[in-house]
């Protein structure tokens, strides 16, 4: 496969792009990342003219592929051409708010920012302001975007910042605790219950491999949260208008928080985040409270009409039928030829989201977590599938690095970046893609 263009546009970007790149990850692929020319429903096309299967679908949001549904693109055209945006409101940001709050179980109301960075830094600040203390708990491998208070490493007796320029004061204030541990943050609520303002919690690692909540996991947190009066703050970034369909992860989990972030999918491609909740914490914010909050940018009509457009029409279609039969289909195929040819190696991932993580024990996935491991107490190979981010983090994730994706890409397939980020299924993807799919994996396995 010819992949001189890419070779080559790395090699400009490097003398003017920090690593080559505006995204840390997307510089992890080896020797030299593919530059994409053009999206075409669920396959990219590179700037060497080759065609792969899109598995990456914009790390998130792109629920619909590449190609846009008529309606979405229509509406998005016509937005662009009324003039860009114009620092006042408009109606689309009260159509797609009254959207959210009517689908997502935990939403009165809503705050759109631009990213799911600025949507977890203004939540933070704003379970701060509304409880007026300054600790928060986040889970070890969580993520929740580039932002100081929650770039923090260790545990809860020796944390520290995981990136240089953050002082390390900022990780006295934040405390990680390994996923899936209920006895670990039971212990830090016994400890400083009367400091923590938030849990902050994505309802699945999705960014560490996928890890699944054992049971009882997300009941603990709310209960503990409830008990000691702080918030309960669900990260559904990449969950939100994923998982759970319209209801996002809180409606399939049956656990209520009292504030959610969102990103990626609500704002149909473009650069979007938003912080939702009840309606007495969501007034803290200015200007009806005093837990400052604003942006420039803060939902712009281009982006409030591709979100609100692409769960319209994912309301009135089979966008999530699809999506999730393809999921398990995929999932399914994958398990099979991991239970043949990798049986230590785990299938993770539910509705639209797979992976498969290179975990070092244990024999072949069975029953119900065939399609993606359930922390099943039953199955027998529950002891060996990843509980939280150190299980995944001690995967042959140089094997998945440097052997496993570029020979996948080889054969037409294009994974995310590396062994910790989630893949995705959109309503573009079709049978023969996944079944394209399953064959590469059983050829690289
Ligand atoms: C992607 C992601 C973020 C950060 O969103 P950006 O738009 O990249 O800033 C935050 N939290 C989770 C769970 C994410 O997946």
């Amino acid at each position: 496969m010819n992949r001189e263009t890419s070779r080559e546009l790395y090699d400009r970007s490097l003398d003017v792009l920090v690593g080559g790149v505006n995204s840390t990850v997307r510089a992890a692929p080896q020797p030299y990342p593919t530059f994409v020319q053009s999206g075409d429903g669920g396959h990219v096309v590179d700037a060497d003219g080759n065609r792969y299967v899109d598995w990456v679908m914009g790390l998130g949001p792109l629920l619909l592929g590449h190609d846009l549904p008529q309606p979405v693109e229509s509406a998005i055209q016509r937005h662009a051409s009324e003039g860009p945006m114009y620092g006042v409101p408009t109606e689309l940001e009260v159509e797609h708010a009254e959207f959210v709050a009517r689908h997502v179980p935990s939403v009165e109301m809503l705050r759109f920012v631009n990213s799911g960075t600025e949507a977890t830094v203004s939540a933070v600040r704003l379970a701060r302001g509304y409880t007026g203390r300054n600790k928060i708990v986040v889970m070890q491998g969580g993520y929740h975007g580039a932002q100081e208070s929650t770039l923090v490493e260790g545990d809860a007796d020796h944390r520290g910042p995981s990136s240089a320029g953050i002082p390390p004061e900022f990780a006295e204030h934040t405390i990680p605790v390994p996923f899936n541990d209920t006895e670990a943050v039971t212990e830090v609520f016994e400890a400083h219950g009367d400091d923590i303002a938030a849990v902050l919690v994505e309802p699945i690692l999705a960014n560490k491999g996928i890890v699944e909540p054992v049971e009882g996991y997300h009941e603990t947190l709310r209960d503990l949260t409830h008990d000691h009066g702080a918030l309960l703050v669900w990260d559904e970034v990449i969950t939100g208008f994923r998982v759970g369909g319209l209801g996002c992860a809180q409606s399939e989990f049956g656990v209520t928080p009292d504030v959610t972030t969102f990103g990626k999918i609500v704002g149909g491609g473009f650069p979007v985040g938003a912080i939702g909740g009840r309606t007495d914490v969501m007034e803290a914010f200015t200007p009806t409270g005093d837990v400052f909050q604003a942006g420039t940018f803060s939902g712009h009509p281009v982006t409030m009409a591709a979100g609100l457009e692409t769960l319209q029409y994912a309301a009135e279609n089979d966008v999530y039928e699809h999506v999730n039969r393809l999921g398990d289909r995929l999932r399914e195929g994958l398990a099979e030829v991991v239970a043949e040819q990798a049986p230590e190696y785990t299938v993770v991932g539910r509705d639209s989201m797979f992976k498969v993580v290179f975990t070092r024990g244990g024999s072949a996935q069975s029953g119900r977590c065939a399609a993606g491991c359930r922390q099943d107490p039953d199955c027998e190979r529950f002891d060996a599938c990843p509980t939280d981010a150190s299980d995944v983090g001690d995967a042959a994730v140089d094997r998945w690095n440097r052997v496993f994706r570029p020979q996948l890409l080889d054969e037409g397939i294009m994974l995310s970046q590396n062994q910790f980020e989630s893949q995705f299924v959109s309503y573009a993807h079709t049978e023969e893609d996944v079944d394209q799919t399953v064959e590469a994996y059983r050829d690289a396995l």
